[in-house]
Protein backbone atom coordinates (compact mmCIF):
# COMPACT_ATOMS: atom_id res chain seq x y z
CA UNK A 1 0.00 0.00 0.00
CA UNK A 2 1.14 3.34 -0.80
CA UNK A 3 0.54 6.29 1.71
CA UNK A 4 -2.43 7.57 -0.25
CA UNK A 5 -3.79 4.17 0.16
CA UNK A 6 -2.49 4.03 3.80
CA UNK A 7 -4.62 7.14 4.16
CA UNK A 8 -7.90 6.50 2.46
CA UNK A 9 -8.02 3.02 4.25
CA UNK A 10 -7.97 5.11 7.57
CA UNK A 11 -10.31 7.78 6.68
CA UNK A 12 -12.28 5.23 4.83
CA UNK A 13 -12.18 1.81 5.96
CA UNK A 14 -13.18 -0.83 3.40
CA UNK A 15 -16.20 -2.69 4.18
CA UNK A 16 -16.65 -6.25 3.86
CA UNK A 17 -18.55 -7.66 0.77
CA UNK A 18 -20.30 -10.02 2.78
CA UNK A 19 -20.43 -8.99 6.70
CA UNK A 20 -20.48 -5.37 5.53
CA UNK A 21 -18.08 -4.44 8.70
CA UNK A 22 -14.58 -3.32 8.47
CA UNK A 23 -12.22 -5.95 6.81
CA UNK A 24 -9.28 -6.77 8.88
CA UNK A 25 -6.67 -7.05 8.40
CA UNK A 26 -6.01 -3.84 6.98
CA UNK A 27 -5.76 -4.55 3.04
CA UNK A 28 -7.19 -7.26 2.21
CA UNK A 29 -10.63 -7.25 0.20
CA UNK A 30 -13.03 -9.45 2.06
CA UNK A 31 -12.88 -10.85 5.72
CA UNK A 32 -11.00 -14.73 5.67
CA UNK A 33 -13.88 -16.30 6.93
CA UNK A 34 -16.31 -14.36 4.96
CA UNK A 35 -14.50 -16.13 2.03
CA UNK A 36 -16.02 -19.41 3.13
CA UNK A 37 -19.27 -17.80 3.00
CA UNK A 38 -19.11 -17.67 -1.32
CA UNK A 39 -20.33 -20.72 -2.99
CA UNK A 40 -17.37 -20.39 -6.06
CA UNK A 41 -19.48 -21.66 -9.48
CA UNK A 42 -18.10 -25.24 -10.38
CA UNK A 43 -17.98 -27.72 -12.80
CA UNK A 44 -20.02 -29.72 -13.35
CA UNK A 45 -21.48 -26.39 -15.68
CA UNK A 46 -24.66 -26.28 -18.04
CA UNK A 47 -22.51 -25.80 -21.54
CA UNK A 48 -24.05 -23.16 -22.65
CA UNK A 49 -24.81 -20.05 -19.61
CA UNK A 50 -22.35 -21.83 -17.35
CA UNK A 51 -24.84 -22.54 -14.38
CA UNK A 52 -23.90 -25.02 -12.04
CA UNK A 53 -25.80 -28.31 -11.96
CA UNK A 54 -25.95 -30.94 -9.51
CA UNK A 55 -26.21 -34.15 -11.98
CA UNK A 56 -22.80 -34.59 -14.13
CA UNK A 57 -24.65 -36.82 -16.77
CA UNK A 58 -26.27 -33.15 -18.13
CA UNK A 59 -24.97 -31.34 -20.36
CA UNK A 60 -27.65 -27.82 -20.45
CA UNK A 61 -29.44 -26.77 -18.23
CA UNK A 62 -33.23 -26.73 -18.02
CA UNK A 63 -33.80 -23.28 -18.74
CA UNK A 64 -31.22 -23.65 -21.73
CA UNK A 65 -32.76 -26.26 -23.28
CA UNK A 66 -36.02 -24.98 -23.43
CA UNK A 67 -35.45 -21.39 -24.38
CA UNK A 68 -33.70 -19.99 -27.56
CA UNK A 69 -29.85 -18.58 -26.67
CA UNK A 70 -28.43 -16.26 -29.00
CA UNK A 71 -25.21 -16.21 -26.59
CA UNK A 72 -22.11 -18.57 -27.64
CA UNK A 73 -21.76 -19.14 -23.78
CA UNK A 74 -21.21 -17.65 -20.44
CA UNK A 75 -19.22 -17.43 -17.78
CA UNK A 76 -19.57 -16.28 -14.21
CA UNK A 77 -17.73 -16.00 -10.63
CA UNK A 78 -20.22 -17.27 -8.42
CA UNK A 79 -23.96 -19.12 -7.39
CA UNK A 80 -26.24 -16.14 -6.94
CA UNK A 81 -27.40 -17.50 -3.64
CA UNK A 82 -27.11 -16.57 -0.04
CA UNK A 83 -24.70 -14.25 1.41
CA UNK A 84 -23.83 -13.52 -1.68
CA UNK A 85 -26.44 -12.91 -3.50
CA UNK A 86 -27.39 -10.02 -0.53
CA UNK A 87 -24.04 -8.48 -1.19
CA UNK A 88 -24.69 -8.20 -4.71
CA UNK A 89 -28.23 -6.55 -3.98
CA UNK A 90 -26.48 -4.35 -1.85
CA UNK A 91 -24.05 -3.04 -4.57
CA UNK A 92 -27.24 -1.63 -6.20
CA UNK A 93 -29.52 -0.58 -3.65
CA UNK A 94 -27.61 0.18 -0.70
CA UNK A 95 -24.66 2.18 -2.68
CA UNK A 96 -22.10 -0.54 -2.00
CA UNK A 97 -19.63 0.08 -4.63
CA UNK A 98 -16.70 -1.18 -3.57
CA UNK A 99 -17.66 -4.30 -2.72
CA UNK A 100 -17.02 -4.34 -6.74
CA UNK A 101 -13.21 -4.07 -6.16
CA UNK A 102 -13.39 -7.32 -4.30
CA UNK A 103 -15.61 -9.06 -7.13
CA UNK A 104 -13.40 -7.52 -10.01
CA UNK A 105 -10.28 -8.74 -8.64
CA UNK A 106 -11.73 -12.10 -8.03
CA UNK A 107 -13.11 -12.11 -11.26
CA UNK A 108 -9.68 -11.82 -12.94
CA UNK A 109 -8.02 -14.65 -10.71
CA UNK A 110 -10.53 -17.41 -11.33
CA UNK A 111 -12.26 -16.45 -14.80
CA UNK A 112 -9.85 -14.07 -16.47
CA UNK A 113 -7.91 -16.60 -18.30
CA UNK A 114 -11.15 -18.32 -19.78
CA UNK A 115 -12.40 -14.75 -20.64
CA UNK A 116 -9.50 -13.84 -22.50
CA UNK A 117 -9.57 -17.34 -24.31
CA UNK A 118 -12.46 -16.24 -26.25
CA UNK A 119 -10.49 -13.18 -27.41
CA UNK A 120 -13.29 -10.49 -27.01
CA UNK A 121 -12.84 -7.64 -29.15
CA UNK A 122 -14.76 -5.33 -26.44
CA UNK A 123 -16.44 -5.61 -23.13
CA UNK A 124 -20.19 -4.36 -23.24
CA UNK A 125 -21.96 -3.95 -19.78
CA UNK A 126 -25.34 -3.96 -19.86
CA UNK A 127 -26.69 -0.29 -19.56
CA UNK A 128 -29.10 0.73 -17.39
CA UNK A 129 -32.29 3.53 -17.71
CA UNK A 130 -30.42 7.13 -17.46
CA UNK A 131 -33.06 7.73 -15.02
CA UNK A 132 -32.30 4.97 -12.69
CA UNK A 133 -28.24 5.89 -13.13
CA UNK A 134 -29.12 9.50 -12.50
CA UNK A 135 -30.85 8.17 -8.95
CA UNK A 136 -28.36 5.45 -7.91
CA UNK A 137 -25.52 7.88 -9.50
CA UNK A 138 -23.24 4.51 -11.11
CA UNK A 139 -23.95 1.59 -13.47
CA UNK A 140 -22.47 -1.42 -11.46
CA UNK A 141 -21.68 -3.22 -14.84
CA UNK A 142 -19.78 -0.29 -15.79
CA UNK A 143 -17.58 -0.16 -13.62
CA UNK A 144 -17.24 -4.12 -13.33
CA UNK A 145 -16.58 -3.98 -17.08
CA UNK A 146 -14.43 -1.01 -16.38
CA UNK A 147 -12.06 -3.24 -13.85
CA UNK A 148 -12.06 -6.35 -16.01
CA UNK A 149 -11.14 -4.57 -19.39
CA UNK A 150 -7.93 -2.62 -17.36
CA UNK A 151 -7.09 -5.89 -16.11
CA UNK A 152 -7.29 -7.56 -18.89
CA UNK A 153 -6.30 -5.21 -21.32
CA UNK A 154 -9.97 -5.31 -23.67
CA UNK A 155 -11.35 -2.11 -24.61
CA UNK A 156 -15.07 -1.58 -22.77
CA UNK A 157 -17.72 0.05 -25.48
CA UNK A 158 -20.64 1.98 -22.72
CA UNK A 159 -22.33 3.83 -25.96
CA UNK A 160 -23.19 1.19 -28.20
CA UNK A 161 -26.03 0.05 -25.98
CA UNK A 162 -28.53 2.12 -24.87
CA UNK A 163 -31.21 1.25 -22.63
CA UNK A 164 -34.68 3.06 -24.08
CA UNK A 165 -37.47 3.24 -21.52
CA UNK A 166 -38.21 1.89 -18.34
CA UNK A 167 -39.29 -1.48 -18.31
CA UNK A 168 -42.45 -3.21 -16.13
CA UNK A 169 -41.02 -4.49 -13.31
CA UNK A 170 -40.04 -8.24 -14.51
CA UNK A 171 -40.80 -10.10 -11.26
CA UNK A 172 -44.74 -11.33 -12.05
CA UNK A 173 -43.63 -11.75 -16.12
CA UNK A 174 -43.55 -14.98 -17.51
CA UNK A 175 -40.14 -15.54 -19.25
CA UNK A 176 -41.59 -15.21 -22.76
CA UNK A 177 -43.08 -12.17 -21.35
CA UNK A 178 -39.93 -10.47 -19.21
CA UNK A 179 -37.75 -11.18 -22.88
CA UNK A 180 -40.12 -9.33 -25.14
CA UNK A 181 -40.32 -6.56 -22.65
CA UNK A 182 -36.21 -6.33 -22.29
CA UNK A 183 -36.01 -6.67 -25.98
CA UNK A 184 -38.38 -3.53 -26.15
CA UNK A 185 -35.82 -1.72 -24.05
CA UNK A 186 -32.82 -2.38 -25.75
CA UNK A 187 -31.58 -0.72 -28.51
CA UNK A 188 -27.98 -0.27 -30.17
CA UNK A 189 -26.49 3.27 -32.14
CA UNK A 190 -26.48 2.18 -35.75
CA UNK A 191 -23.54 4.38 -36.58
CA UNK A 192 -21.18 3.75 -34.10
CA UNK A 193 -22.26 -0.18 -34.36
CA UNK A 194 -21.36 0.10 -38.16
CA UNK A 195 -17.74 1.78 -37.24
CA UNK A 196 -17.16 -0.53 -34.68
CA UNK A 197 -17.86 -3.15 -37.72
CA UNK A 198 -15.24 -1.18 -39.61
CA UNK A 199 -12.85 -1.45 -36.63
CA UNK A 200 -12.80 -4.79 -36.77
CA UNK A 201 -15.27 -6.01 -33.74
CA UNK A 202 -16.68 -9.11 -34.27
CA UNK A 203 -16.41 -10.31 -30.90
CA UNK A 204 -18.14 -9.14 -27.98
CA UNK A 205 -18.17 -9.59 -24.35
CA UNK A 206 -21.63 -8.25 -22.18
CA UNK A 207 -20.90 -7.83 -18.82
CA UNK A 208 -23.62 -7.67 -15.99
CA UNK A 209 -23.99 -7.96 -12.32
CA UNK A 210 -26.30 -11.21 -12.32
CA UNK A 211 -27.76 -14.02 -14.85
CA UNK A 212 -31.09 -15.66 -13.66
CA UNK A 213 -33.34 -16.50 -16.13
CA UNK A 214 -30.88 -15.15 -18.67
CA UNK A 215 -33.46 -12.97 -20.35
CA UNK A 216 -31.28 -10.04 -20.04
CA UNK A 217 -28.54 -11.51 -21.63
CA UNK A 218 -30.79 -12.72 -24.79
CA UNK A 219 -32.17 -9.16 -24.82
CA UNK A 220 -29.03 -7.27 -25.35
CA UNK A 221 -27.75 -10.67 -27.84
CA UNK A 222 -30.31 -10.26 -30.19
CA UNK A 223 -30.07 -6.03 -30.11
CA UNK A 224 -26.45 -6.82 -30.82
CA UNK A 225 -27.32 -9.58 -33.81
CA UNK A 226 -29.17 -7.19 -35.18
CA UNK A 227 -26.95 -4.23 -35.26
CA UNK A 228 -24.28 -6.78 -36.95
CA UNK A 229 -22.83 -8.49 -34.31
CA UNK A 230 -23.01 -12.15 -34.75
CA UNK A 231 -20.55 -13.68 -31.79
CA UNK A 232 -21.83 -12.34 -28.35
CA UNK A 233 -20.11 -14.12 -24.45
CA UNK A 234 -21.30 -13.27 -21.50
CA UNK A 235 -19.74 -12.72 -18.09
CA UNK A 236 -22.00 -12.04 -14.93
CA UNK A 237 -20.46 -11.81 -10.95
CA UNK A 238 -23.33 -14.32 -10.07
CA UNK A 239 -25.47 -16.69 -12.05
CA UNK A 240 -28.39 -18.63 -10.43
CA UNK A 241 -27.96 -22.29 -9.94
CA UNK A 242 -29.38 -24.72 -12.80
CA UNK A 243 -32.10 -27.15 -12.48
ZN1 LIG B 1 -16.70 -10.12 6.43
ZN1 LIG C 1 -27.82 -23.11 -19.16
Amino acid sequence: MDWKEELTGLVFPRRCPICDDIVRPRGELICPECRSAISFVREPCCKKCGKALDDPGREYCGDCLRHTRSFEAGISLLNYEGPAADSIARIKYHNKREYLDFYADEAVKRCGRRITEIRPDVLIPVPVHPARLRKRGFNQAEILADRLGKRLEIPVETKLLRRNRKTVPNKNLTPRERLKNLTAAFSADPVLAEAMRRDGVRRILIVDDIYTTGATVEACCRVLHHAGFEKAWFFTIGIGHGT
